[in-house]
């Protein structure tokens, strides 16, 4: 008998499958075209998919979700990605994986992928973007894993809105390669490469050095932690909830399927009392 997946998130009583969830995302097959390093930390994935709709596509910051394992029996494993571009001529799309030393379900996936390979996905779930908001400005905390959200932000950049973004990574090609648009200032926070993602704390040090926090609307993702913490410090400073989006993409030392039972644990709540999806406050679960 072969051993059961411990990545395999069970959802018992199938809510995952339900509109509440799936709110209109495509279960889509994506065909890997090519596999590139555009620089050290990074795989950059081109794949073609063949959506119903392709609109929904196009909007900046879409996040999918992937099945990089698929045990028999069970519900795949799946981790959540962001489309970094997608192009509707060619229905090409292109998916930045940073590359990270554990035996992951993902990066087990990477390495295992080549022109050919089929990645079945649910999506897109657009996730927040900068709001404009009044005559504040727009500022930007991001670790690497959310630069490909954020070059899908600045390509999209509304006209007018002035902003500034401080942008972690231990590759300044990432950074170069990042849209540049008109009254934004981007700031580069190199980590050096033998410091460990999520250790640094150089997205909290400049968000704790926003003298002015009240007056921006503000947009983080980063390493879950120091994403709290972040967080909690803007409130302190009068940041407005509405001006505060603050999304922890991943956690040090922990699983995302060890996150998603969580987050699972607290839908189901949730749902029992007649809430829903747009309830679950996810930087403030108990991980
Ligand atoms: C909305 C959203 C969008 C995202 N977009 C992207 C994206 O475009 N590109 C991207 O690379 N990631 C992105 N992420 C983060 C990605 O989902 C996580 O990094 C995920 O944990 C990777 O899965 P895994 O199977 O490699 O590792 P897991 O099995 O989840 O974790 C195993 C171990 O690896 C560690 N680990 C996981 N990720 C990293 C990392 N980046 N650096 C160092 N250690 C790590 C964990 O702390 C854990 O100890 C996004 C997350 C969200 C929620």
């Amino acid at each position: 008998m072969t051993a059961k997946n411990s990545e395999s998130v069970e959802d018992r009583n199938g809510i995952l499958d339900d509109d509440d969830h799936m709110r209109g995302m495509e279960r889509i097959a994506m065909e890997v075209v090519r596999i590139t390093h555009p620089f050290a930390s990074v795989a950059r994935v081109t794949g073609r998919i063949a959506p119903l709709d392709p609109a929904p596509w196009m909007p900046p910051n879409q996040a999918v979700r992937i099945a990089v394992e698929e045990p028999a029996g069970q519900r795949p494993v799946v981790r959540v990605y962001t489309i970094r571009s997608f192009d509707p001529a060619t229905s090409q799309i292109e998916i930045d994986f940073v590359i990270h030393q554990d035996d992951s379900p993902a990066m087990r996936w990477l390495k295992a992928a080549k022109p050919g390979t089929i990645l079945p996905m649910i999506g897109p779930r657009q996730h927040f973007i900068p709001q404009l908001s009044g005559d504040k400005k727009a500022a930007i905390f991001a670790d690497e894993t959310a630069i490909p959200a954020v070059y899908a932000m600045l390509k999209a950049w509304p006209p007018g809105l002035r902003g500034a973004a401080w942008i972690e990574t231990p590759d300044r090609e990432a950074f170069d390669e990042l849209p540049r648009p008109e009254g934004v200032d981007l700031h580069l926070l190199l980590r050096s490469g033998t410091q460990p993602a999520g250790s640094a704390q150089v997205l909290l040090a400049a968000a704790l050095a926003l003298t002015d926090a009240a007056g921006w609307t503000i947009w983080a993702a980063g390493e879950r932690i120091e994403m709290r913490d972040l967080r909690n410090h803007l409130r302190d400073q009068g940041v407005a909830r509405g001006d505060l989006q603050v999304l922890g993409y991943w956690k040090k030392g922990m699983s995302s399927s060890d996150l998603d039972r969580v987050r699972l644990a607290e839908y189901e709540a949730l749902r029992e009392q007649g809430l829903t999806l747009e309830n679950v406050g996810d930087i403030d679960l108990p991980v």
